[in-house]
């Protein structure tokens, strides 16, 4: 019991040094931030954010395993039968929900089963396994319209869906249903307690990735896509926005298709701004928003239309372009590969539902031992241990590291009070105190210093000096909240 007394009392000066460090901090940040410009996060060494993308041309898998589910929402419904000879572009599963998308075969090929496969978060999902016959060419679109004022939103937002269009990134979503919540403006509590209404006027287009290690942003900003005007022009009917920003890196050759977007745009409506790229988590929405906007999210449960805002990344962009021109579904996805035990880093772009380990294998296999490998980012990815796992809109990169990579290796420590995870907190938390909280299973004091409002950056990770894993104990925390229920969740 005593014991108990003092671990509690050290918890409480160990939280209230730390809040005193993230105070001090704030209000010398507050001379300069005039602006409302992102000043915090951390800036990672060069060798962590390319200087130039290289795109890498693999060969075409022999199979692929699409699963039925590759968004948050409802399965897809096969269609097709073991035995079956597909088309790319032909419909395979169909959705019987409203919250469920049309699923496509990505090659040509035969079905040789339907079972059952591990996604990148290592859960077991339903799917459609592809025997390829070497064929890779779509069928011809049906129906297309160049001219997209032909076209009514409704017609808009029917191609989005059969296109089964989702967000790029953890966590798909089917970017229809998020355009069709964008039509009845959101309404939330200011910190005022006042109720604010905002439709949308901004659409942010970004030509930044999550992660400075991650390049399919900022590789297709380099290059011409046709269909992209077109899915700007889309997105910006469709959310009501009259003014178009494009985010992009400084730290890049000038992106020169997309200057010629903008200084092109009759309306005069599209902006360029160019950002600092390996300062992370300048490329994530929240401080992406921040940065390029000055506008600030309401956290934990705001959502960037709540400042007026739609965002989206360029591949998703030329995927909603592609869409509304052509009605092909996006057949393919692009990542990032890299990591010690790659022999090389760049960006590539395979069929949907290629596995990890195929790509690997175009690439000339491992040239070294891998110690650990991420799916997605080496700062927010997810650590993976099975290599025959589809690769999926979620999947925005490939890493295999090295043993000699790695800096969270062995226990970790005490927390030391040092204040660093406080200065480097993008949505100005104080991580130590809360993985304290998280650490014991207190998770209701964590949700009370603003659990909910972490974007799981992993800042705070990678400057601790005792190398405490804070994200892995705040999504862990995060999902005892959830399983709790509400009424648990102390806020
Ligand atoms: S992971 Fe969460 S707590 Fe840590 S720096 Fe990022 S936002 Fe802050
Ligand atoms: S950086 Fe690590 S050791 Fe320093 S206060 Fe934060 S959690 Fe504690």
């Amino acid at each position: 019991m005593k014991g108990q007394i003092v671990a509690r009392t050290c918890l409480h000066v160990c939280a209230q040094t730390q809040r005193e460090t993230r105070d001090t901090h704030n209000r010398a940040r507050g001379k300069r931030d005039t602006m409302g410009l992102f000043l915090k996060g951390i800036t990672l060494p060069v060798k962590l954010a390319h200087t130039r993308v290289q795109f890498i041309d693999v060969p075409s898998p022999t199979r692929v395993i699409l699963p039925l589910l590759q968004h948050l929402g409802d399965p897809a419904e096969p269609t097709v039968s073991v035995g079956d000879t597909v088309r790319a572009g032909q419909l395979i599963a169909e959705a019987p929900t409203e919250a469920a998308l049309p699923l496509y075969a990505s090659i040509t090929g035969r079905v040789t089963a339907l079972t059952d496969t591990l996604d990148c978060r290592g859960k077991e999902l339903r799917a459609v396994v592809i025997e390829g016959n070497g064929t890779t060419s779509p069928p011809a679109p049906t129906e297309t319209s160049p001219d997209l004022s032909s076209l009514s939103e409704a017609a808009l937002l029917t191609r989005i869906t059969r296109a089964a269009v989702v967000t790029k990134g953890p966590h798909p979503v089917a970017l229809a249903r998020e355009l069709v919540a964008l039509r009845e403006p959101s309404t939330h509590l200011s910190l005022s307690g006042r109720r604010v209404v905002r439709p949308i006027d901004i659409l942010l287009i970004s030509a930044l990735d999550p992660e400075p290690s991650l390049g399919v942003n900022r590789y297709l900003a380099g290059i011409t896509s046709e269909t992209l005007p077109a899915g700007i022009a889309a997105l910006k009917a469709l959310s009501g926005a009259e003014r178009v920003v494009i985010a992009v890196d400084k730290n890049l050759p000038p992106p020169d298709p997309l200057l010629t977007l903008a200084a092109t745009d009759e309306q005069e409506t599209t902006t360029i701004v160019r950002l600092n790229g390996r300062r992370y988590p300048v490329g994530l929405p929240v401080p992406l928003i921040k940065a390029a906007l000055g506008r600030e999210v309401p956290l934990p449960y705001g959502h960037p239309r709540d400042v007026g805002v739609l965002i989206c990344d360029l591949e998703t962009t030329t995927s909603v372009g592609t869409a509304v021109t052509t009605t092909t579904p996006p057949l393919s996805t692009m990542l990032t590969v890299g990591g010690g035990a790659i022999g090389t880093t760049g960006v590539v772009q395979v069929p949907l539902g290629t596995t990890a380990s195929a790509l690997i294998d175009s690439l000339g296999g491992f040239t070294r031992e891998p110690a650990k490998l991420i799916f997605g980012g080496p700062m927010t990815g997810m650590a993976h241990y099975e290599l025959e796992v589809p690769l999926t809109k979620e999947v925005t990169g490939l890493f295999a590291l090295t043993a000699e990579e790695l800096t969270m290796v062995g226990e970790y420590r005490e927390c030391v009070n040092c204040g660093r995870c406080v200065t480097v907190c993008p949505v100005n938390l104080v991580p130590g105190m809360l993985s304290m909280y998280c650490a014991k299973d207190r998770f209701p004091e964590a949700a009370r210093e603003g659990l909910l409002s972490c974007i799981e950056c992993g800042c705070c990770d990678y400057v601790c000096p005792s190398r405490r894993p804070m994200v892995h104990l705040f999504r862990h925390a995060k999902h005892q909240l959830m399983e709790t229920g509400p009424e648990e969740r102390v806020i």
